[in-house]
């Protein structure tokens, strides 16, 4: 690739160099290779990836070029496109990401969607939320952004992973009113309370059972963290430790919302149901694959004692 003037019709201009990466990285089998070459050499030449679509006779200069054959370099060998920029865009809002963190899904988006909606239809101004296991920040912060009023504690097993999430939340303006716990999704009631207790659990855990973390992407499996995708066990330990745990740190009448992984709807329910102290509320598809992503429960009357309540 070399940086020779617009005028030459072999130059090296944006143009070119995104219909050559995207034939280059469909042929690696990486998915989406148009999207990846554009969000490569957008963040290459610092812009913005629409306004490649206004320079696409740009040459970009001798280092971005360097810096974007770097990139695809690692990208053709599966290397997540978001760690390599450092990058990914959720729910509208960019959050940092590095491979301390998983990287954002917008399957998640559905999460975030229903707790606003959840929030507005049970006019629960304020609410007190809870992310257990928030990696990068993405639902919490997306829920602040979205709720004003609303406060959120978040804990990660990994002090590395909400460091990322601090960053992100001062990113976009939410760090205080959220506050970061390292504590293990299991350990849950150690939590410190806030009056009332909170009104939604929300969390995405490790949900994929250990037998099938093989037959992961490469991508996902030979880059995001193992702790952020399984359990080590069948993939269900997480929903039930929250349906048990989360009681008596929840309001009453408070919801616990879950994303689940594909076809795992009635195994995760009946993990949840068999606490006793939960009724289903709600599943929703996500928008992305139509496939059953989040499911909300409410818990029942009288299953919140023995903390005092304010609402
Ligand atoms: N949705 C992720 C994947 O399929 C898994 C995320 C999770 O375990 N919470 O790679």
């Amino acid at each position: 690739m070399s940086t020779q003037p617009q005028s030459q019709p072999s130059a090296w201009t944006t143009h070119r160099l995104l219909t050559w990466t995207t034939d280059h990285l469909g042929e690696q089998g990486v998915a989406e290779p148009r999207l990846a070459a554009e969000v490569l050499l957008a963040h290459a030449m610092k812009l913005r990836r629409i306004d490649l679509y206004i320079k696409f006779e740009t040459v970009p200069t001798a280092e971005e070029v360097d810096q974007f054959r770097a990139w695809v370099k690692r990208a053709a060998r599966h290397e997540p496109i978001a760690y390599l920029v450092g990058e990914k865009e959720f729910f509208s809002l960019a959050l940092t990401v590095s491979p301390d963190v998983l990287i954002p899904r917008p399957e998640t988006e559905t999460l975030v969607e229903f707790v606003i909606d959840h929030c507005a239809n049970q006019e629960i101004s304020a609410p007190k939320l809870l992310d257990m296991g928030t990696g990068s920040g993405c639902i919490a912060i997306a829920l602040l952004v979205h709720l004003p009023q609303a406060t959120a504690v978040v804990t990660d097993i990994s002090a590395q992973a909400l460091a990322i999430a601090q960053q992100n939340a001062a990113r976009h303006g939410v760090e205080d009113r959220m506050s970061f716990v390292e504590a293990d999704g299991l350990e849950l009631p150690k939590l410190r309370v806030p009056d009332g207790g909170f009104d939604v659990i929300v969390s995405n855990p490790p949900y994929v059972p250990v037998e099938d973390y093989q037959s992961l992407d490469a991508c996902v499996k030979d880059y995001e963290p193992r702790h952020a995708l399984t359990d080590e066990n069948n993939g269900l330990s997480f929903y039930a430790c929250l349906a048990n745990g989360a009681p008596p740190a929840l309001a009453s009448g408070g919801w616990l919302v879950v994303e689940i992984g594909d076809a795992q709807r009635s195994a995760v329910t009946m993990a949840i149901l068999d606490s006793g102290y939960w009724t289903f509320r709600k599943c929703v598809r996500d928008q992305v694959g139509g496939v059953e992503r989040v499911l909300a429960f409410e818990l029942l009357d009288g299953q919140d004692s023995p903390k005092i309540h304010h609402r």
